[in-house]
């Protein structure tokens, strides 16, 4: 009976959008996508090694979570219209490009204003970012094979780079 007691609707479903086939559901700012059974959800960074997950009752009922994040949360705004939407941030750069930071990673500007590319590309990670005319996010290939570098502000809004961050 413990178990119900703790059992907790406290989440939100991300509606799927044209290019992802299932939705989301976020809890605590995370984020974890259906595997196999829709009783089981696996943090939507599983891939990158986390094992946080959520065991679901069959009314919709979290009955445990495993939240034990290996990364941070990524970060969503509700727009007007109520929609989630990838927040990310552009940061200026000494460089010719600037760079454009979501959920950590940084991704480079390539060839289309449009088309924007895992600033580790070169090192085989495959992330990619397609964004209308407007800078909105279409679509957002997030499966990098490495973990986010590590950046810190400074004073003046400047942004250093550290090391890389360790899973
Ligand atoms: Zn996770
Ligand atoms: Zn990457």
């Amino acid at each position: 009976m413990r178990e119900r007691e703790r059992a907790t609707k406290d989440y939100k479903l991300i509606p799927a959008r044209s290019r992802q086939k299932k939705n989301l559901l976020m809890l605590n700012g995370y984020t974890f996508a259906q595997n196999h059974t829709p009783r089981l959800w696996y943090c939507s960074q599983k891939r990158n090694g986390c094992k946080a997950k959520i065991k679901m009752s069959d009314n919709g009922y979290i009955l445990r979570a495993d939240t034990d994040h290996c990364h941070t949360p990524p970060m969503y705004y509700i727009n007007k219209l109520g929609e989630y939407r990838l927040y990310y941030k552009l940061i200026p750069s000494r460089q010719k490009k600037n760079l454009l930071m979501l959920n950590g990673y940084t991704f480079a500007q390539n060839h289309s204003p449009r088309l924007w590319y895992c600033s580790q590309k070169r090192n085989g990670c495959k992330a990619k970012i397609n964004m209308s005319h407007k800078g909105r996010i279409l679509y957002a290939d997030k499966d990098h094979c490495h973990t986010p570098p590590e950046y810190y502000v400074t004073k003046t809004g400047e942004y250093v780079l550290m090391k890389s961050k360790k899973c």
